[in-house]
């Protein structure tokens, strides 16, 4: 019950960044299979690119492609220092800028939380919605968050919808590159994609927004009349 001091909470926007090819350059699953060798790597990127591009569904490779690189811990702050070593130059700027307009980002991915969290906290992103991964103590791989929805298609959208439930935004927005990203349009109030490092034709015309530059965003987000 809601009396004098009930004060009433301003509503947060929510902006959702992917994080491999739009927040870095790099395809963490990609790097991570660079470390096996050039037949891994080439083998692991293939399914990745194929994914992404909506070829086949992402459950058909997840699993796939960890059982072939088992990345141990130390793999995986490898890959942790060229996410931030590869950031998108004008990002960093520009979460500064859309944080004091009031929005609230978040990274939504499909790669795994421990590799992404170096990023995040360069960043100053507060929240990850990635895939755990599991190692023994020793640090090697033993296995990964099977039921968190991006490790299958259609699974960013049930996170949005999750976050938008928890959180109850006044706008929500996404930004990114890939097919699992443009699948999130018909839950969010706008779809911006990114073609800076793999720009998708698929992404491009299915996307009211396409920008080359996060720099560029801001601008962007005038389309919602905030
Ligand atoms: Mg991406």
């Amino acid at each position: 019950m809601c009396f004098v001091h009930c004060v009433v909470k301003k509503k947060l926007k929510l902006i959702i960044f992917d994080c491999d090819s739009t927040l870095s350059a790099i395809e963490g699953i990609d790097e991570l299979a660079r470390a096996r060798g050039p037949q891994v790597f080439a083998e692991v990127e293939a399914m990745t690119r194929d994914a992404m591009e909506g070829k086949i569904p992402v459950e058909e490779v997840f699993a796939r492609r960890l059982d072939i690189i088992r990345p141990s811990r130390t793999n995986v702050a490898a890959v942790g220092r060229l996410y931030v070593e590869q950031v998108e130059p004008t990002v960093q700027a520009t979460i500064k800028q859309l944080k004091a307009a009031g929005w609230t980002p978040v990274i939504l991915s499909g790669g795994f939380r421990q590799a992404i969290e170096p990023l995040a906290a360069h960043l100053g992103i507060a929240r990850i919605e990635a895939v755990d991964l599991h190692f023994d103590a020793k640090g090697e791989f033993v296995g990964f968050d099977e039921k968190f929805p991006t490790t299958r298609s259609g699974g960013k959208p049930v996170v949005v919808i999750a976050l938008k439930q928890e959180l109850k935004p006044a706008r929500t927005v996404m930004v990114g590159d890939g097919v699992s990203d443009l699948e999130t349009k018909p839950v969010v109030d706008l779809f911006v994609g990114f073609g800076r490092y793999t720009p998708r034709e698929r992404v491009r015309t299915g996307a009211a927004v396409f920008i080359n530059n996060l720099a560029d965003l801001p601008a962007a987000l005038t389309k919602l009349g905030t």
